[in-house]
Parts: structure tokens; C-alpha cells; sequence
């Protein structure tokens, strides 16, 4: 019986998470999807100085947030716990002890001090500095000794002469070989006796039954060093596929470098991007489908996604892609979800209260339709609602107001409170007459209708179109603002 798709995803809770590591995350997730397998999230948390149950509090909600559902692990649950590294101590020492006791581990009393002395030797005679295993021969009384004098001791793995070469058959790179002799003597429990983080993969995912290991391309060179642990232990390992980079648009590595760059799952998901949107652009990030197809439901990216297919070379993150996107996404998004994912945005920006009332509610769809045309996300939607829910402030704007100065102008905003006044109904089609009659049929110049009302009715420059303005802010409003520029513009 062949084994079924087990695999994981292993952040360590030190940080927010990064976009990178949510790709390797949703990939694991459409793997195991695509394969009927199972996905397990497995906490690395050996470091205790920077793990936190808060930054894994923030990974297990992102990851939710994005639809990346697990089967197993922290959270959840499953027979191959407990699935925080720091809860596993004790396995991870008894294979540690079986290490020791056959030959195959020993422990190094070497200080750091010692250590970098070490280092410093090698590279005056021009050696790649390394650990020259010099703790290997300990005698019983040495060790006491060192003991007696407080050294707290490092476990090393002992690189076996014959490894010769190691050769990992990846799934994305493909054969990739390494030279054990560039090895040393590995450390795989530290002198605060935690193991170390090439260690624990290995037992946690040799013994949680792991198939496949997806993850990121940094790792590839700690490959060689497990696949030594492997052997050591008689595991037997897992496949390996190692995820290119993601660079940002100068090609450089994609980290946090200004505020206003975005590297955090959580910086998406507070600018108001769709977590759809933001699977779809991630899925499409080292890898794309054959037909080239970009928009792509869930159940799509599953049904094409091949591990085989994924780009060996790194992927550019590219902001512009993922803001075409999730405007699309907004913009064929159902109106009511939008809405309801705009209020808070709206509210921040102080355009709505708490409670919003039944009579707000309608306006409040209208505006949104108009303005969730115009953004990418919708953090951008305020200032595209402003002019419907902000009173205007021409005072001191001499430029603005002299806008609304001439005989022309004065006649298109008396004529078109009149014909407003006199529509049955105020809608888009009728105010689309109204506008055409008056472009039609009075003795003005394009230049005295549409700018100038632009401005009396938005104070802006650009927007969205003059029907819907006019149609959302309503009778009584335009013509207070009409009438707001006219008593402007005879005070010249
Ligand atoms: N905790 C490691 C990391 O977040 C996991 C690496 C791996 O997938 O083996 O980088």
C-alpha cells in the first residue's frame, strides 16, 4: 500500500507572518488538497527567546483568515501530538541519548570563546572556518573536569567519514548533490538543551509521517544535514521540494524595508485586500497554470496546481498584479460582502458611527458601488466616498471658487436645481436627461457644465461620474451645494 500525502507547515510563532512564508503555506495546502492528503501545522518553537503563543495566535488566524484550513496539529488536534516543538522535548532526548549512546552523537564542552578561535585559525590559513571535531576523542576525565568547571555541553551530530556525497532528489530542482566532506560536526542540541532546528524536523517529521516537505529554497542547504540524521536513525526521508525565493520588484529579497511596504499576511488583510484575491495572486506566485489563466477560484488552483510545474527561479512579487487583481475581485465581489467590509473603513475615517441607521443604509450601498469601482483596495475607499459624506470647505480655495464665476456657469447650476426639481423621480437615467438636456439645449460651453460642477458638488478634481454624484448625494444635498457655490461666486 502506497503511503498517503502527509504534510506539513512548521512556522516558528518569532514574528508576523511573512508573505513568503504563506506562500510556502498555501502551496503545502493545495498539495495536500489536490493529493486528498493531509495537512498538519506544527509549531517550531525551540527558540524560547523569540517564540510567543501571540505570534502563533497570529500565523493560526491569518492562516484561517486565507482559507488555509488544517487537519492536524495545534489547534486541532490529531494522534502524532503534541504538535508544539516545545511540548516534544522528551522524544526528541530519547533519540538524542540513542544518537550518543551509538557512537553516532557527542557532546562538545568547547566554548563560544574556543570556538571562534577555532574559526579564527582556519581562516588565517585560508580553511573555511569549522568545528574540528576536536570534542569527538573526549576522555571520561576530561569530560568530568570540563563538567566541574560549569561547562554546559552542545550534543553534536558526528558527520560520518564515508558520508561522501548526499544527494537530494528534489521535486522543484531536481537533483541537487553536496559534498558531505563540507560538513562539520553539526550541533543538534544546544547548552540550553533544546534541540536544535535541523534535529527536531527530522524526528518530528520522520515520526508524524511526513511524505512530502515543501518549503522554502533557504532550507535546501540544510537538507544534506538531515538526510544524515535520517540515515542515522533509519528513517526513512520524505520527498523534497524547495520553493524559490520570492524577490521584490528591484530583485533583491522581499523584506520589510518602509512602512509602507507591505511583507505581513496581517498588512493585506488591514488594507483591505480580499483574502480570495490575496490566495489567487499567492497561488500564482512560482507557478502558473498551463493555460495562463490569472483569476482563479480555489477549487481551480487545486484542480491545476502541480508541484512539478513549480518555477525553479525566483518568483517577483509584483504589487501591481495583486492590486488589478483584488480590484477585480471588489469589483465582481458581491455588493453586500463589500459593504460590510468597507463600514470599518468608513467608520476609522469617521464618515459613519457606530450604529448605522436603515435610512443610511441605502445611500451607503449606492456610495459603495460607485466608489468600489474606482479602488484596488479598501483602505482607498474612504477617500473615494469623501465627497458624499464630507461638507465641503471653499472659503479660502480663491482657485475653486473662481471656477464657479461667469454667467455660463451660474446658469448650469440654476438650471439644473430647476430640472432636478421638477423629476418625478430622482435616478441615474434621470439625471442622465437632465444633464444631456442641459449640454443640449443651453447656450453653453462644455467648459462651464462638467468641471464646475464637479467641483461645487465633490471639491474635487476627478471622481467618479457626475450622474452618479448626483444621483447618491440626493436632491436636498445638491442643491445645497449648488446654492453653497453660487452665493461663492457672487461674494467676487
Ligand atoms: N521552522 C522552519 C521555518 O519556519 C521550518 C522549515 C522547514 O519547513 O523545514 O523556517
Amino acid at each position: 500500500m502506497t503511503k498517503g500525502i502527509r504534510l506539513r507547515f512548521p512556522p516558528s510563532p518569532t514574528g508576523k507572518i511573512h508573505i513568503g512564508n504563506m506562500r510556502t503555506a498555501l502551496f503545502n495546502w493545495l498539495w495536500a488538497r489536490k493529493n486528498q492528503g493531509e495537512l498538519v501545522l506544527r509549531i517550531e518553537d525551540t527558540d524560547r527567546q523569540r517564540s510567543s503563543v501571540d505570534f502563533e495566535e497570529i500565523i493560526r488566524q491569518e492562516m484561517e483568515w486565507l482559507g488555509l484550513d488544517v487537519d492536524e496539529g495545534v489547534g486541532v488536534g490529531g494522534k502524532y501530538g503534541p504538535y508544539r516543538q516545545s511540548e516534544r522535548l522528551e522524544i526528541y532526548q530519547e533519540y538524542g541519548q540513542r544518537l550518543c549512546e551509538e557512537g553516532r552523537a557527542y557532546h562538545c564542552y568547547c566554548t563560544p570563546a574556543e570556538l571562534e578561535q577555532m574559526r579564527e585559525e582556519a581562516r588565517t590559513r585560508g580553511e573555511m572556518p569549522r568545528y574540528d571535531g576536536r570534542c569527538r576523542l573526549l576522555t571520561a576525565q576530561e569530560k568530568e573536569r570540563y563538567q566541574a568547571e560549569g561547562r554546559q555541553p552542545v550534543l553534536r551530530f558526528k558527520v560520518p567519514e564515508e558520508a561522501g556525497e548526499i544527494i537530494v532528489n528534489d521535486l522543484i530542482r531536481g537533483q541537487v548533490i553536496f559534498d558531505a566532506a563540507i560538513l562539520d560536526d553539526f550541533v543538534i542540541f544546544k547548552s540550553d538543551g533544546m534541540p536544535t532546528y535541523n534535529f527536531a524536523v527530522v524526528i518530528d517529521d520522520a515520526l508524524m509521517e511526513i511524505s512530502d516537505v515543501i518549503r522554502g529554497e533557504d532550507h535546501l542547504s540544510n537538507t544534506p544535514k538531515q538526510l544524515l540524521i535520517y540515515r542515522a536513525l533509519g528513517f526513512e526521508p520524505p520527498r523534497f521540494a524547495h520553493l524559490a525565493l520570492i524577490m521584490d520588484q528591484n530583485r533583491a529579497k522581499l523584506k520589510k524595508r518602509s512602512d509602507d511596504q507591505a511583507v505581513y499576511v496581517g498588512e493585506y488583510r488591514e488594507k483591505g485586500y480580499l483574502p480570495e484575491a490575496l490566495f489567487n495572486f499567492l497561488a500564482l506566485l512560482g507557478w502558473s497554470p498551463k493555460d495562463d489563466q490569472e483569476i482563479m477560484s480555489r477549487e481551480e488552483l487545486i484542480a491545476a496546481f502541480d508541484l512539478a510545474a513549480v518555477n525553479k527561479s525566483a518568483a517577483i512579487f509584483d504589487l501591481d498584479k495583486l492590486n488589478w487583481l483584488n480590484g477585480k475581485y471588489i469589483r465582481e465581489e458581491k455588493l453586500e460582502r463589500i459593504v460590510e467590509l468597507s463600514i470599518p473603513f468608513l467608520q476609522r475615517a469617521g464618515y459613519l458611527g457606530e450604529g448605522i441607521a436603515a435610512e443610511q443604509e441605502q445611500r451607503l450601498r449606492r456610495v459603495i458601488e460607485v466608489a468600489r469601482t474606482r479602488v484596488d483596495y479598501l483602505a482607498q475607499l474612504p477617500a473615494e466616498a469623501e465627497p458624499f459624506f464630507k461638507e465641503l470647505e471653499f472659503e479660502d480655495q480663491t482657485a475653486v471658487v473662481e471656477e464657479f464665476k461667469g454667467e455660463q456657469v451660474k446658469l448650469v447650476f440654476t438650471t439644473l436645481k430647476e430640472r432636478l426639481n421638477e423629476l418625478e423621480e430622482l435616478n441615474p437615467e434621470s439625471v442622465k436627461q437632465v444633464l444631456q438636456w442641459i449640454r443640449k439645449k443651453l447656450p453653453v460651453k462644455p467648459r462651464a457644465i462638467y468641471h464646475p460642477l464637479r467641483l461645487a458638488l465633490t471639491g474635487m478634481n476627478s471622481g467618479p461620474e457626475l450622474i452618479d454624484i448626483i444621483y447618491i448625494l440626493g436632491l436636498e444635498e445638491v442643491e445645497k451645494r449648488l446654492d453653497y457655490a453660487l452665493r461663492l461666486a457672487d461674494r467676487l
